[in-house]
């Protein structure tokens, strides 16, 4: 899978994918991360990517022609999802992320300032993905965001010991709770019935554990 990311910031993408479980799916090709500085693309010697709004008010827009010329210098297939990460869109969630996985090549999309001209929304851009009811300062923290949790889902991305076939939202629980050594930390005590080593009550518990702390924790999504 392929990320091209249209940023003003290429290093923090950079920086954020050649780090950890990400890095390791970089290195070994099975992502492939390409930032693409919108800056290149200005037109004017000042390298000008944004500019006041019409109409007035406080803040720059990000003009469209430059983010235009960049899309258009990807060659990508048609149907290529293009998103623009946005606090208006849709909030990313895993189903939407499981189906993004199954992609080629993704379109990202980061603005700044008071966002991206209406035009160039209009123009190219197939979905508008939030990560969350708040305002960031730019899309590069939520492409971040979006590029790990779609990424984690490809075939090969998580080792067997990572994998996420029980994890919350990947079905309608959160995880049931995990314990490591030692068996007696401060007092408390790992619940017996983990290291009893009988794999039905195990799974009977994390069961009913599961189902616990979702209804404690998230009954929205039960
Ligand atoms: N003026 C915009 C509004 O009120 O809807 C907010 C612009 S925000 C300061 C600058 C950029 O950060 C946006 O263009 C978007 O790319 C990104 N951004 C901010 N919050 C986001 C969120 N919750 N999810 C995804 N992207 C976000």
């Amino acid at each position: 899978m392929t990320f091209h990311v249209l940023t003003l910031f290429p290093e923090m993408i950079r920086e954020f994918c050649a780090h950890s479980i990400i890095g390791r799916a970089v290195k070994s090709e099975i992502v492939d991360i390409k930032p693409l500085n919108i800056r290149d693309f200005a037109v004017n010697k000042h390298g000008q990517v944004d500019d006041a709004p019409y109409g007035g008010g406080a803040g720059m827009v990000m003009m469209a022609q430059p983010i235009f010329d960049a899309y258009t210098s990807i060659a990508v297939q048609k149907n290529t999802p293009v998103i623009y990460l946005s606090p208006q869109g849709r909030i990313l969630t895993q189903n939407r992320a499981k189906a993004l996985s199954k992609e080629k090549e993704i379109i990202l999309i980061c603005g700044h300032y008071e966002g991206l001209d209406e035009r160039v929304i209009e123009e190219i851009v197939t979905e508008e993905v939030s990560i969350g009811d708040y305002i960031l300062t730019g899309g590069e923290p939520a492409a971040c965001v979006l590029i790990d949790t779609v990424s984690r889902l490809i075939p090969g991305v998580l080792g067997k010991e990572e994998s996420h076939q029980n994890e919350s939202f990947s079905t309608n629980l959160l995880e049931y709770p995990h314990y490591t050594r030692p068996p007696v930390f401060r007092g408390r005590e790992v619940p017996e019935v983990l290291l009893s080593g009988h794999h039905a009550n195990i799974e009977k518990w994390r069961h009913e554990e599961s189902l616990k702390r979702t209804k404690s924790k998230r009954p929205d999504i039960l």
